[in-house]
């Protein structure tokens, strides 16, 4: 099948309410009318309703970076998934390096955020990746396998097309170390593998799966060209319109 690419901007723990509100306005009006990639942002969540009002219309699809495990309730400092569907959030980034490995969350933690989206009507793009050390010593397929298959735990067939992958070896991110279009074909062919077996070979053949770590204009063709590569997951290179419609316009 031929999977649409998908390409979205992380903006992580950055800018402020007007440097936000011009990204989004800036990366709307440089894709006008460009509908062979599906385009999403997501900015920090104070930003998040203002940041839909300034792409309404457009195409563009406005993400938040994370998402509570919990429906509601006493979870001080937490956002739910219906508060996030509530504002005009379409989507919800889980398991992201930086809350694994800097915050602590467990796979269990990531499938419980995964199905608390999904349970709403959020999409979600599910991270994985291996670190340095995981990579040096072999581990990279069972480290993402893990990920993989307790991140969708209890997540039925049907639900599979709200759900995006996305490999983000946790060396290659924020280092400007890229990982080769070759090492990026391997693990999301593998990844691949892996659907097919947990749900069917049409499943798999339809998930997408984002390439993300340091992907910026001058890598973005080699990469979002490379087999199994349905888009990227951009975090530096999406904080300025110029680089990451560059990299939207990869072709
Ligand atoms: C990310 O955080 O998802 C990411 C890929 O960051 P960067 O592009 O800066 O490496």
């Amino acid at each position: 099948v031929k999977r649409k690419p998908y390409v979205a901007g992380n903006w992580k723990m950055n800018l402020d309410r007007r440097a936000a509100v011009s990204l989004a306005t800036a990366v709307r009006t440089g894709l006008q009318g460009d509908a062979a990639v599906d385009v999403a942002v997501f900015p920090p969540f104070v930003y998040l309703e203002e940041v839909v009002r300034a792409v309404a219309g457009s195409g563009v699809a406005v993400g938040a970076q994370d998402v509570c495990d919990q429906p509601s309730g006493a979870f001080t400092g937490e956002v739910s998934a219906a508060m996030l569907l509530d504002i005009g959030a379409k989507v919800a980034i889980v398991g992201h390096s930086e809350r694994r490995h800097v915050y602590g969350e467990s796979e269990e933690l990531c499938g419980r955020k995964l199905r608390a989206a999904l349970a709403v009507g959020l999409e979600v793009i599910l991270c994985v990746g291996e670190t340095i050390e995981e990579r040096q010593s072999q581990r990279t397929e069972k480290v993402v396998a893990s990920q993989l298959s307790k991140g969708l735990v209890g997540v039925p067939a049907n639900q599979l097309s709200k759900v995006t992958l996305a490999y983000e070896p946790v060396w290659a991110i924020g280092t400007g170390l890229n990982a080769t279009a070759a090492q990026a074909s391997e693990v999301h062919g593998y990844l691949r593998g892996l659907l097919s077996g947990l749900y069917s070979p049409a499943a798999a053949d339809a998930m997408r799966i984002q390439y993300g770590g340091s992907v910026k204009p001058e890598n973005a063709r080699e990469l979002l060209t490379a087999r199994d590569v349905d888009g990227a997951l951009v975090g530096g290179a999406s904080l300025k319109p110029e680089s990451f419609l560059a990299i939207v316009r990869y072709r």
